[in-house]
C-alpha cells in the first residue's frame, strides 16, 4: 500500500539535502569546537556557517543565534532565562490561551514560583486581539509571548503589532515561531521580536536541534550550567551535525519559500474545498484568511477524531487530531476549545498539514478516502450524525 504523509507540522522528513550535509559533517568533522586545535577549528568553522545561515533565514546578526536542543529548550530558554533573571519584587507574563504546551507549561511553572501569568483568550478565529495584549499588561509585566503560527490551526498571529505594545511598555516580547518557519516570510527585526524560537525537525532538518534568536542587548541569563558554550547563554558541547543540519535546511526554507507557499496553498485550498463539498456536517475551524499555507483543520460532526486518524491510517494516509490522550481518556484540544469549541467537536477535528512531498494526486486520494471514512463512521457510530 502506498502511504501518504499529511502531518508535517507534527515533523518533516529530512530532506535528501539536509541528509547529506550532515553525513559529510559526521563523517569529516568530529572535533569539539571549543578545542583549538585543526580538529576542533574544522568542527567550528562548520558550526560557525551554520549560525550564518540560521540568522540568515531570520534576517539577525549571527552572534544573535543560539543552538539549543529544539523549539521546547527555545521556548523554555526565552521564559525562564528572562523572567528568572529578572530582578523586580512582583513579576508579570502575558501569553496566550493558544500556545503549545512548551509555553503553556513553562509559564504553569513560572507561576508555582510566584510569577503571575495572564492566558489572554481568543475568539473563533483563533487569531489573538493585540488591544486584549495591551489590556493585559500591568506594571510589574516583564515578558509577553505570543506564538507566530499556531501548530493546530496554523492561524498567524499579529506579532509585529503585538511586540510593538510591548516595548511601549518596555517589555520584552517573544514569539515561538516553530511553525511559521520555513512556510511564512519571518524577519526577526521587523516583527520586533527579542526573542524567537525554531526548530529544525518542522523544517525538514533532524529532531533535536533548535535555535533561540536572541537580540543583541536582551537580559537573559542561563538556564542550565556547565561551559562557556554559545557565549554564555547554553551550556553543553555544541551538537555540530545537528546545527549544520539546521543550517541547511534554513537555506533550502529561504530558498524555496515563495514557490513553495504558492504550491501547498493551492493543495490544501483544494483539500479543503473537495472535502467541504462532499462531506456534510464539516467545516474549518479558525480564521482561514490567516493561515500558514499548508495547514487546515476540519470537524466532522458525529465522528471521533481519533476514529477518523486510524481509518485513514488504515487507508495509508497521516493525519492528526490535536487531541492529546493521556490516562486512557482523550482529551479535546485546548486550542479548538480555546477558540470557542464544544468539546465534542473539538473531539471530532482533524488537521492536515501539507508539505514538500505533497501532490495533487494525493490530495485527491486524500478527499475520496475522508468522505468514505466519515460515511463509514457515522454508520458504525452510536453518537448520531451532526449532533
Ligand atoms: N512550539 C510549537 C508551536 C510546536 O509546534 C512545537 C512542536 O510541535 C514546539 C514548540 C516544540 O518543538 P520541539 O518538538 O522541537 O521541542
Amino acid at each position: 500500500m502506498e502511504r501518504y504523509y499529511f502531518d508535517h507540522n507534527a515533523t518533516t522528513p529530512v530532506s535528501p539535502e539536509v541528509i547529506q550535509a550532515m553525513v559529510s559533517c559526521l563523517a569529516e568533522v568530529y572535533g569539539n569546537a571549543s578545542s583549538i586545535h585543526h580538529f576542533g577549528q574544522m568542527a567550528k568553522q562548520r558550526l560557525e556557517n551554520a549560525r550564518r545561515q540560521s540568522a540568515a533565514l531570520i534576517g539577525c546578526q549571527p552572534q544573535e543565534i543560539v543552538f539549543v536542543s529544539g523549539g521546547t529548550e527555545a521556548d523554555n530558554l526565552a521564559l525562564f532565562g528572562v523572567v528568572r533573571h529578572m530582578n523586580r519584587p512582583q513579576k508579570h507574563v502575558v501569553t496566550t490561551a493558544i500556545e503549545h504546551p512548551a509555553v503553556l507549561n513553562a509559564c504553569a511553572q513560572l507561576e508555582q514560583e510566584g510569577v503571575a501569568v495572564t492566558y489572554v483568550r481568543v475568539g473563533a478565529s483563533g487569531v489573538v486581539d493585540p488591544d486584549d495584549v495591551r489590556r493585559a499588561l500591568r506594571p510589574s509585566t516583564v515578558l509577553v509571548s505570543v506564538m507566530h503560527a499556531n501548530n493546530e490551526l496554523g492561524t498567524v498571529q499579529p506579532v509585529a503589532e503585538i511586540a510593538r505594545i510591548a516595548h511601549e511598555a518596555t517589555v520584552y516580547f517573544h514569539s515561538d515561531g516553530v511553525q511559521a518557519l520555513g512556510k511564512i516570510p519571518v524577519d526577526v527585526k521587523a516583527l520586533g521580536a527579542d526573542l524567537y524560537s525554531m526548530s529544525g525537525h518542522k523544517i525538514y532538518a533532524p529532531k533535536g536541534v533548535g535555535v533561540l534568536y536572541v537580540r543583541k542587548g536582551t537580559r537573559m541569563g542561563s538556564i542550565a550550567f556547565g561551559g562557556h558554550h554559545e557565549r554564555e547563554r547554553r551550556p553543553g558541547t555544541e551538537n555540530v551535525p545537528g546545527a549544520v543540519a539546521l543550517g541547511h535546511a534554513a537555506e533550502c526554507a529561504v530558498r524555496n519559500l515563495d514557490a513553495q507557499a504558492v504550491a501547498l496553498a493551492a493543495m490544501r485550498d483544494r483539500l479543503e474545498a473537495g472535502i467541504l463539498e462532499r462531506v456534510v456536517g464539516a467545516g474549518v475551524n479558525g480564521a482561514r484568511d490567516r493561515r500558514t499555507p499548508n495547514t487546515t483543520n476540519i470537524y466532522f460532526d458525529g465522528i471521533e477524531g481519533e476514529a477518523l486518524v486510524i481509518a485513514l491510517d488504515l487507508r495509508g494516509f497521516a493525519v492528526s487530531t490535536g487531541a492529546a490522550c493521556s490516562s486512557g481518556a482523550v482529551e479535546p484540544s485546548h486550542v479548538l476549545t480555546a477558540i470557542g469549541l464544544s468539546p465534542e467537536r473539538a473531539r471530532a477535528s482533524i488537521r492536515f498539514s501539507l508539505g514538500q512531498s505533497s501532490t495533487i494526486d494525493q490530495v485527491d486520494a486524500l478527499i475520496g478516502a475522508v468522505e468514505e471514512s466519515v460515511a463509514h463512521l457515522r454508520k458504525i457510530s452510536p453518537v448520531p450524525a451532526h449532533a
